[in-house]
């Protein structure tokens, strides 16, 4: 080659090393700019340089152009090279030349392969590094994972502007139901959609990630709060674009707004913060977000000794059944009680709303039932043997034992076993708008009616009560919950007022015994009366009470 050229070679052949090394600036059009002046000078008519994920990929022809000059003269191809990497993916270039043009010298040939080779393992590298970021910070379904959240986070530390930020951990709410109803692969596609929403709102200024399941991490711009709680309270997310198909998602959710000047010692420690406030908000059924606070981590805590503290407390005695009594405001006699639990750890009372959420999350909670139903049919069969008057008396029975196909079984065998008579026995369920359930419990209903056994609808009021749905099922009892009761400020014409009147003469018409819950005043026992509705329970006219103290109240 004469002299002037192979200047020029050199020259080109720095620029275009310069240029892949300048990991800052480097753009795709630099490149192509070295690449194409190399080109001419060798009277290459086009180049290509392709990238394959796999070698598979390559046979099938699925890769990308990396880099393409072309003058648009056409011609045969006249030189190629090809790597395979480690992990099989393939880099290929291909030189073409016009058929009149005049063939390459050998040193030519040198030049050009050395060009060649360099700009693959260029683009091997590069395109490498890309895919080990995606395996890295990607999980398997596209989403981003937990390393890119952790990334994330360590960048606003070093760039200082961790405090204008907020991070959340959430959890989909009843997402595994919304699976069960729709279909896996719909459930998939509403999960795709919700996270696309946040994704749009968030869009530069911070990130969401998914870190398994359906629990996901975001930081953000604290600007960008009220929108993101927006989507996390709950939206419709469409998932069957034709026929407009729609589900309601919602998200537990733990948020800590990073507080200026926040130090921290491991990017975790604000994972820690998020996680123990989504705990709390998963315990809560009201309440889908809590803000960290230090108390929201000592409730944490709380919750977790009293999960780990049950079954010893168990055996240990430390649970104890309270009778509440259910009253008949016309005879002015307790006619039956509820068996209400109470929790007596180291001199200190624990109530049911704290402890039964957590219990409900296993089937730890299928225990203490049965344990109460136990002492219940116990305490019953004293007062029998002592000659003394007894009351039929209600156990709660919490949903997780719907899915137990031998549940009346279970109920019957302690009833029989005490040598209780049925009628004594009541056993409490909440209503269900669930197919899946409804099926279940109204076998049970029946089952238990089969055997004398008293069922009853508690807290009827509080969903999305249908009364087609408490017709189906043959109840014996219809338990108003507390908020349908009208208060003393209600005037005789509020809903409240109207709709407690029709509650009643439904359940009448129904033929189901009918009780109010929660009475506090007199006024309320008057409305009661007026109403004819005959049966209440409330602290108008007793707490739940200790067994001794009840005892002594069913003797008088
Ligand atoms: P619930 O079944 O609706 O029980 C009635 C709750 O209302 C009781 O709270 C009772 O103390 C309270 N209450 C009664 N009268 C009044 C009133 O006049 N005013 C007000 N404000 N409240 C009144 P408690 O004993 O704290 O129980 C709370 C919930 O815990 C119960 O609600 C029930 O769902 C659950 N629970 C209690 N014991 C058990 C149990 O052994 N098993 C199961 N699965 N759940 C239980
Ligand atoms: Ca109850
Ligand atoms: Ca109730």
């Amino acid at each position: 080659m004469e002299n002037d050229r192979l200047i020029r070679y050199y020259e080109l052949l720095e620029q275009l090393l310069t240029t892949m090394n300048d990991t800052d600036d480097f753009t795709l059009d630099k490149l192509n700019v070295s690449l194409a002046e190399l080109c001419k000078l060798f009277r290459v008519s086009k180049g290509v340089t392709e990238f394959y994920k796999s070698t598979s990929n390559e046979k099938s022809g699925r890769g990308e152009v990396f880099v393409c000059y072309d003058s648009g003269e056409g011609g045969r191809e006249v030189m190629g090279r090809r790597i395979v990497t480690k992990s099989m993916a393939v880099a290929k270039c291909r030189v073409y030349m016009p058929a009149d043009a005049e063939p390459l010298t050998d040193e030519e040939r040198e030049k050009i392969d050395l060009i060649l080779k360099t700009v693959l393992s260029f683009v091997g590298n590069n395109k490498l590094q890309k895919m080990v970021e995606r395996l890295t910070f990607y999980d398997d379904s596209g989403y981003r994972n937990l390393r890119s959240f952790m990334r994330y986070i360590e960048q606003l530390n070093e760039k200082k502007r961790l405090g204008t930020h907020t991070a959340a951990y959430f959890n989909l709410r009843r997402f595994s139901q919304i699976n069960q109803e729709i279909g896996r692969n719909a459930g998939d596609m509403v999960m795709r959609s919700y996270f696309t929403m946040l994704e749009e709102v968030i869009g530069d200024d911070g990130i969401v990630c998914r870190v398994g399941g359906d629990n996901f991490v975001a930081a953000f711009d604290d600007s960008l709060l009220i929108d993101v709680l927006e989507i996390l309270k709950g939206v419709p997310v469409t998932y069957d674009a034709s026929s407009q198909k729609r589900v309601t998602v919602s998200a537990s959710t733990g948020i800590f707004r990073i507080p200026d000047g926040f130090v921290y010692e491991d990017p975790g420690d604000i994972m820690d913060k998020i996680l123990a406030s989504t705990k709390v908000a998963k315990n809560n059924e009201s309440e889908n977000i809590v803000f960290f606070d230090d108390k929201s981590v000592a409730v944490n805590e709380r919750l977790a000794d009293l999960h780990r503290l049950f079954p010893q407390a168990l055996e240990n005695d430390e649970f104890k059944v309270y009778y509440q009594p259910k009253t008949d405001i016309q005879a002015e006699e307790i006619i039956g009680a509820e068996a209400l639990c109470r929790w007596e750890h180291k001199g200190e009372v624990i109530m049911p709303a704290e402890f039964i959420p957590i219990l409900e999350q296993s089937s730890d909670i299928c225990r203490l039932d049965f344990f109460v139903l136990e002492r219940v049919c116990q305490d019953i069969r004293r007062r029998i043997d002592e000659g003394k008057p007894v009351v039929r008396v209600s156990v709660n029975l919490s949903r997780k034992h719907i899915m137990d196909a031998d549940l009346s079984d279970h109920i019957l065998e302690v009833v029989d076993r005490n040598r209780v008579p049925h009628e004594l026995i009541e056993i409490e369920l909440t209503e269900s708008a669930n197919d899946v359930e409804f099926k279940e419990i109204k076998r049970i209903v029946s089952e238990l009616q089969q055997d004398g056994i008293c069922t009853s609808v508690d807290d009827f009021g509080i969903g999305q009560f249908s009364l087609n749905l408490i017709r189906d099922i043959p109840w014996n009892v219809l338990k108003l919950d507390r908020s349908l009761l009208p208060s003393d400020t209600d005037n005789p014409h509020s809903t409240r007022s109207v709709m407690f009147k029709y509650l009643v003469a439904m359940a009448k018409e129904l033929g189901l015994e009918c009780i109010a819950e929660g009475v506090e005043t007199e006024n309320q026992v008057n409305m009661l009366r007026s109403n004819s509705c005959s049966l209440a329970q409330g602290y108008y006219f007793d707490k739940p009470l200790p067994n001794t103290e009840f005892e002594k109240r069913l003797d008088k």
